[in-house]
């Protein structure tokens, strides 16, 4: 995205205006390229970082050759995730050196938030070294690198939700956008390294996210994703710490705004705007979340509900918070009150102590659900997460890879068996674009987030159209508009 066409962007004009760093000639006329890995959280915090420098007189450009200052947003979920990273600045490394050697490197999100300093000792490329709650800090750190030094903010938040940012939007198709509501995590899964690089969780003022859904109408953009490591446990209560509401007086907390409740809201904002949301936790997904869905329209009949594992021992070695008896309660509750509801899962393949049998529990829980798709992991240890300080990682690699691939065949199964039901039906399709494989064909996704391929004829994005399904493959669904 050009600078022009930013400053053209309706959001622009609600940037925070007050500059944070004094504009000089250099950075007036700097280019930024970001680059983004990992979950939506970190393309969406990419966009709020986009805003900030832009709000300051940044451009973005696409071309990393002509970029003045790069950033890599990172992710540390995994170590095949952080090896991607490095595999990345190594090539920045190349550009810089053969193109630009006055090129600005930074290093954003969960892995410099890990990392800290140890960055800057071990890559001498990079210049700046940004946690997740310090970007409105980067005009201040970018500076300080322009007069020689190295700058690093990796310090974690209570507070900050970036309410108030109108995020620029990288995505290019104009038709769905992401809106985080919470940050951070309190759940403490003992495989997962996002409370460390992401902190304790907050939620977002509702207003604040009301207001960003109806300027995202006006835009044009018809399907909004709200996002948060556990979207269910989100909870206004005037700002701070969710884990702080018990302290709260039985006045205050009754003004509280709960995920349920946030779904309303949001969902009145205009019969036009489809909302989606990720990801739920089986502990904190509530009856009531459910029947909002059932009352309004617009609310995809779609929940990702991870479950990780389909054993009892290994779900309390990974401190999930529910048993398997009550993941399979939840489901026949989403069952019964959204009857046509898509569900998908995440899935860790060979967890620190997991047997065959225990991993034959898992097979076991897929083929009892039958979910319509999944994301499906090795496990993978993380540095000092209570897993690799409290337990053996020791199913060999080899026992997880064929317990992982023994997992995507079962879920290809289901997909495809759950596709192929769909045959002869109709759905409602949101258009989103031209299919990968054909500029003669459009894609777009039902509201159970199905993706639909169909022949262009004269429909164009942001449409929503009927589709009667004739053919399918595991991954997607073929068809013809109808209406
Ligand atoms: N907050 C969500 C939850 O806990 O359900 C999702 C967090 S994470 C960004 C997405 C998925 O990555 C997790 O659901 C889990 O399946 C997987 N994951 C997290 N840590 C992992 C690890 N150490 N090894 C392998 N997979 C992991």
């Amino acid at each position: 995205m050009e600078f022009e066409k930013i400053l053209k962007n309706p959001l622009y004009k609600n940037l925070h205006s007050e500059p944070l760093v004094k504009e000089n000639s250099s950075t007036k006329s700097m280019k930024m390229y970001i680059e983004s890995y990992g979950c939506q959280m970190n393309f969406s915090d990419s966009e709020i970082v986009a805003s900030i420098l832009t709000s300051q007189g940044f451009s973005i450009t696409q071309n990393i050759e002509k970029a003045d200052l790069v950033f890599i947003n990172t992710c540390s979920i995994r170590e095949k995730a952080e090896q991607t990273v490095k595999n990345r600045l190594k090539v920045y490394n190349a550009i810089k050196k053969k193109k630009n050697p006055g090129m600005i490197v930074g290093v954003l999100g969960c892995m410099a938030e890990r990392l800290k300093e140890k960055f800057l000792e071990e890559d001498k490329l990079i210049d700046i070294v940004v946690g997740p709650d310090a970007y409105r800090d980067l005009p201040n750190l970018i500076k300080r690198v322009e007069d020689g030094r190295k700058a690093v903010n990796v310090i974690l938040s209570n507070e900050e939700t970036y309410a108030e940012i109108s995020p620029i939007r990288l995505g290019e198709n104009g038709v769905t956008a992401f809106i985080s509501i919470t940050r951070g995590c309190d759940n403490m899964c003992s495989f997962c390294v996002v409370p460390f690089t992401r902190g304790r969780e907050r939620s977002r003022d509702p207003e604040s996210i009301v207001n960003e859904c109806k300027q995202l109408v006006k835009d044009g953009y018809r399907e909004v994703t709200l996002l948060g490591q556990n979207v269910d446990s989100y909870l206004w209560q005037g700002g701070g710490f969710k884990k702080e509401f018990k302290n709260l007086s039985k006045e205050q907390q009754k003004k509280s705004i709960n995920f349920a409740q946030l779904l309303d809201k949001v969902a009145k904002v205009s019969l036009n705007l489809r909302l989606r949301f990720s990801t739920s936790n089986p502990q904190d997904m509530t009856e009531d979340v459910l029947h909002v869905m059932a009352k309004h329209n617009n609310i995809c009949n779609y929940i990702h509900l991870p479950v990780q594992s389909g054993n009892n021992r290994i779900l309390k070695l990974m401190n999930r918070g529910y048993t398997r008896e009550e993941y399979l309660k939840k489901i026949n509750e989403i069952n019964e009150i959204l009857p046509d509801c898509a569900i998908s899962m995440d899935m860790i393949a060979g967890f620190c102590t997991e047997t065959e049998d225990e991993h034959q529990d898992t097979l076991r829980i897929m083929d009892k659900v039958k979910f319509d798709f999944g994301y499906m992991f090795r496990y993978s240890e993380r540095p000092n997460t209570p897993a690799q300080r409290k337990f053996n990682d020791d199913v060999p690699e080899s026992i997880k890879l064929k317990r992982l691939s023994e997992i995507i065949d079962k879920q290809m199964s289901h997909s495809l068996e759950k596709n192929k039901q769909k045959i002869g039906r109709e759905f409602e399709v949101l258009i989103e674009g031209f299919s990968k494989k054909s500029i003669n064909h459009l894609f777009g996704r039902t509201k159970q987030n199905a993706v639909v391929v169909f022949p262009k004829e004269n429909y164009k994005k942001g449409q929503y159209v009927i589709v009667l399904i004739e053919d399918c493959t595991a991954a997607t669904l073929i068809g013809k508009v109808i209406k």
